[in-house]
């Protein structure tokens, strides 16, 4: 394996349940496509929804644990390890960068790789051979507070290291387990349909007014988004690509009728 200072896109990518990890429905199959199409990055920095924090933050561990965050799934889930190193420099690098954008962040070193991070990890670089750096989300501090940071990441792209935020373009889990009891029809729901079809056009116009203000623009917003952490990472990886990006869609799907996988790479 080579690594490379090709500049790198940055991806955004709705992870799914936990059960992708050993089941890879659409996302998992495009994960598993993307990884060796890439230029081989690194290292990675993976923004998870699940590490939420009120500061900035990122993994200083050089030997990050794979985190079992999650209940009631089959023991075999319970079983996967992720064993790729950490990189103790790039996260120094990460809080310098968000000082430069004049945001205060930390390193965490003894925090592991929550499922957000390795259940795509694992399709895409199944060898787990580059090292990981995971950040949080910080869900008090909002839309725009992400999209900085996502800036702020930016210079990484041309260092050979691959941004990417992990969370769902719609995550409404409570519909999710819902329709999980009732065995409702496997359609998505119309309001997942409507959000995930409005994000990417905003995505595509390059519409951070709009994006920023998606709680209230967006149709639907806060029933897809009861709770905003699993968007944020969108910001995140919105962000890193830069201004000027090309916004190319790289899965659209659902897992049950709630959850949108839709998910792009900025190139
Ligand atoms: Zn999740």
């Amino acid at each position: 394996m080579t690594s490379t200072a090709e500049r790198l896109p940055t991806l955004f990518l709705s992870h799914g349940s936990p059960m992708q990890a050993i089941e890879p429905g659409v996302a998992g199959r495009t994960w598993q496509a993307l990884g060796p199409s890439l230029p081989t990055p690194r290292a990675i920095v993976i923004a998870s929804a699940h590490w939420e924090t009120a500061l900035p933050m990122a993994t200083g561990s050089a030997h990050p644990q794979t985190i079992h965050d999650f209940g009631g799934f089959p023991r075999a889930l319970y079983e996967i390890r992720y064993p790729a190193p950490g990189a103790p420099a790039l996260a120094a690098r990460v809080t310098v960068l968000l000082k430069e954008a004049g945001m205060t962040g930390g390193i965490d070193g003894t925090r592991g790789l929550d499922h957000g991070a390795w259940v795509p990890l694992r399709w895409m670089y199944p060898d787990a051979r580059i090292p990981v750096v995971e950040i949080a989300v910080q869900p008090a501090r909002g839309t725009a507070h992400h999209l900085a940071l996502g800036r702020a990441l930016e210079p990484l792209r041309d260092e050979g290291v691959l941004v990417i935020g992990s969370g769902h373009t719609t995550h409404n889990l409570r519909d999710f387990m819902m329709d999980r009891r009732t065995g409702a029809a496997a359609e998505p729901a119309p309001y997942a349909v409507a959000f995930a079809s409005w994000v990417g056009e905003r995505l595509a116009a390059h519409d951070d007014d709009a994006l920023v203000s998606y709680r209230e623009l967006a149709p639907d917003a806060v029933r897809a988004h009861p709770t905003d952490e699993h968007f944020l990472p969108l910001f995140v990886a919105y962000g890193a690509g830069g201004t000027a990006s090309r916004v190319e869609q790289i899965v659209e799907g659902y897992e049950g009728r709630a959850l949108a996988l839709h998910s792009w790479m900025f190139h």
